[in-house]
């Protein structure tokens, strides 16, 4: 079985122009666990300043939790972050970690060596509240400031960061310049430095159109969880008009499709588009298989 994480309502909602009322957030997590979604990153722990569209984090995350057999993650910037995350309960944090230090000093002012001392910081605080803590190898296939990083800084990284009390990792294409020997090859050279069962997740984007080409590289790599996105909502930031992450009903039509468990129930997940579509009505929604609908036969 393949663990699909949904990322939308953090990911996506980020980076849209209108702000999706708490509401429709409460639906549309709801519905998706109704369809067999395991795992839902239902926000972020930024300043409600910056990031307005996951001002209500909080009051996400206490509804998320009543749904049962949902894992319930939010994302963190630092520990402040984290500490705010624990005080609402969430059940797993996790952490971007800019493989660019251009990126990361950009993004975040901080270099390599401070984030890895705030990643100690967060790991001790999820620790101490029982959280399982994630790491994100964002920028890890290429920067739209540096261009390539090079695998020895990637290795080199990751291994500091668990070093530091990262539990568990992901690679993430942030910049959708990705493509399937390149998963295949950093994702055996990271497994290798941090161990197997460290290196888990690939949170790839399909800017170029090679979202679910990378998943096969990562899937025969023995990753076990992808991330993804309803509707591929968001965009992306870096390619004005393509989609961003790769889509959620697309990468389960995909993996049912070649006799791959995702415990997900397709034509629900389907209608689930409408939800977004109401609350959102100027986003666009992204997605082949919602398109063209499920071929004659289909039965996951
Ligand atoms: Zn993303």
């Amino acid at each position: 079985m393949i663990l699909i994480s949904e990322v939308g309502p953090r990911d996506g909602l980020q980076s849209t122009s209108r702000i999706m009322p708490l509401e429709a957030k409460k639906a549309w997590i709801k519905a998706e666990a109704e369809a067999g979604v395991r795992e839902i990153e239902v926000g972020s722990f930024v300043p409600p300043s910056l990031l307005p569209q996951l001002a209500d984090t909080a009051d996400v995350v206490a509804y998320a939790k009543a749904i049962p057999n949902l894992n319930v993650v939010a994302l963190v910037p630092n520990a402040k972050g984290a500490a705010r995350a624990a005080e609402a309960g969430v059940h797993a944090m996790s952490i971007p970690f800019s493989m660019s230090e251009t990126h990361s000093l950009k993004n975040v002012r901080k270099s390599h060596g401070e984030m890895v001392e705030e990643i100690r910081e967060v790991a001790k605080i999820a620790k101490a509240a029982n959280i399982h803590f994630a790491v994100g190898l964002s920028t890890a296939f290429g920067c739209t400031m540096e261009g390539p990083i090079s695998d020895d800084q990637i290795v080199r990284l990751a291994g500091a960061a668990a070093e530091a009390g990262g539990q568990e990792f992901s690679l993430s294409d942030t910049t959708g310049y990705a493509n399937p020997a390149q998963v295949r090859r950093l994702v055996r050279k990271v497994k290798a430095a941090i161990g197997d069962e460290k290196l888990t997740t690939l949170h790839l984007h399909n800017t170029r159109g090679l979202g679910l080409a990378n998943v096969v590289a990562g899937l025969e790599e023995g990753i076990t969880t992808f991330d993804a996105s309803l509707g591929g909502i968001g965009g992306c930031p870096f390619a004005p008009g393509a989609s961003g992450n790769i889509v959620t009903e697309d990468l389960v039509f995909m993996l049912e499709a070649m006799g791959i468990d995702t415990g997900i129930d397709l034509p629900k997940l389907l209608k689930v588009r409408e939800i977004v579509a109401a609350a959102l009505p100027d986003e666009p929604l992204y997605g082949f298989t919602p398109d063209a609908g499920l071929p004659l036969g289909f039965a996951p």
